[in-house]
């Protein structure tokens, strides 16, 4: 199997790796953070700028045509900068609903504004009692003339505040927790209805809790699919958060492995140690070991069979979070007192990979799920 990149991959890598080192220094993100909105909307144009917000999606949709693999190189470049932008929100959640689930129609009028930098996307799904059950959806839609009327509430949507246009998942037909009658809806986040309330998650990410008061959508509001269709754009977006985690993980390690160079105690490097080499060691193993999930993911997220890709991003969402919560802890222990501080990039490192952990269920969720689907490997 060739793992060496093309070289469009390479340019696309280092195009980003670029731009980000120009635009995204930790002190510049700190202003970012500050802003109103949580990141910048000027790297978000120059995000569209470079191509990046229509790579996934046909390039007779006015994309690129790219792919996971891709996603994957973008991903870990933005994890390494620990970017704060609605990438996987608009271009990955969105995008995805509409190239799995959109019709032709609707794929015209939405992926241009998209790859324009125009149009922000969000997947309100999560609701109070669902944890990380996808089909757990009490949220109803029901049928209005043409249209749909939308009642309930979502909870922590990732860059819900900012976003244009919303994805919603509300139940058509059938009991809270059946796998079917579940619907997939476009609505605009200006609708009559629509209540957005923003705040900060713990990595300092915005996402906000939405209510759905009697939200009318008409007939073309509608996505094709329904849990299918959201469990293959949620194993979509597990493949690029764990490309991310790498990215955050590598540079979490480099930190590290830098300051154990640099910090003096008992007057030498406190890298000369050999209990720190030894957890400096864990750490690389531990990143290697990630990567090659990562990798994985990125190749199962397009499997057709959809029993064998779940299994197998469960299996990357235990290894990743795995390695990358031992990776997250290390930089704060080798680090000491400085890595505590809001001040130093080490700790939000740690806070970032333990917000990816969560996202699209941790480790328990998705070990207690694969043992009882009997393994990633399920004899025939
Ligand atoms: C605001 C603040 C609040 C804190 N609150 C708490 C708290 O509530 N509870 C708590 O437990 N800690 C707390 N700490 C952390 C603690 O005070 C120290 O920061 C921590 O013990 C690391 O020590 P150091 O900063 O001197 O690290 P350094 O001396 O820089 O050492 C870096 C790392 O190398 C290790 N190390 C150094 N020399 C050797 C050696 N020869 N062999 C093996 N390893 C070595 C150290 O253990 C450490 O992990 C807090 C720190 C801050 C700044």
């Amino acid at each position: 199997m060739d793992f060496d990149l093309s070289e469009d991959q390479r340019l696309l890598q280092d195009s980003l790796a670029k731009l980000l080192k120009d635009k995204y220094g930790f002190e510049q993100r700190k202003a970012y953070l500050k802003s109103e909105t949580g990141w910048s909307r000027e790297v978000w144009a120059a995000f569209a700028d470079l191509g990046l917000l229509g790579m996934p999606f046909a390039e007779d949709d006015g994309g690129l045509g790219y792919g996971a693999v891709e996603t994957m190189i973008v991903m870990e470049q933005m994890g390494r900068a620990l970017t704060l932008e609605p990438f996987v929100s608009t271009v990955v959640l969105g995008g995805g609903f509409l190239r799995h689930g959109a019709t032709p129609e609707q794929r015209s009028a939405l992926v241009p504004m998209i790859a324009e930098g125009k149009l922000l996307m969000a997947f309100a799904h999560t609701e109070q009692q669902s944890r990380f059950d996808l089909h757990d959806v009490a949220t109803t839609a029901k049928k209005d003339g043409d249209g749909w009327v939308i009642e309930g509430r979502k909870g922590v949507v990732v860059h819900g505040d900012t976003a244009d246009q919303l994805v919603v998942t509300a139940r058509i037909s059938g009991g809270r927790r059946d796998r079917d009658g579940i619907g997939v809806f476009l609505v605009p986040a200006d609708a009559t209805g629509v209540t957005r309330r923003g705040f900060r998650t713990s990595d300092g990410q915005r996402a906000a809790d939405i209510t759905f008061d009697a939200v009318k959508v008409d007939a073309a509001a509608e996505l094709q699919g329904g849990l299918a269709l959201v469990e293959r754009v949620a194993d979509e977006a597990i493949a690029a958060l764990g490309a991310e985690a790498i990215g955050c993980m590598e540079a979490a390690k480099d930190l590290t492995i830098d300051y154990l160079k640099t910090r003096k105690q008992f007057g030498r490097p406190i890298g000369s140690f050999q209990s720190l080499q030894h957890r400096a060691a864990e750490m690389m193993v531990c990143l290697e070991q990630a990567r090659s999930m990562a990798m994985l993911a990125a190749m199962m997220a397009s499997e057709r069979n959809d029993d064998e890709r779940r299994r197998n991003m469960r299996a990357v969402k235990i290894e990743i979070g795995r390695n990358a919560r031992f990776v997250g802890q290390q930089t704060i222990q080798m680090h000491g007192g400085i890595a505590m501080t809001m001040e130093y990039a080490g700790g939000h490192y740690l806070k970032r990979l333990t917000v990816i952990e969560n996202m699209f269920g941790d480790m328990d969720h998705h070990l207690a799920a694969l043992s009882e689907e009997g393994g990633v490997f399920v004899a025939a």
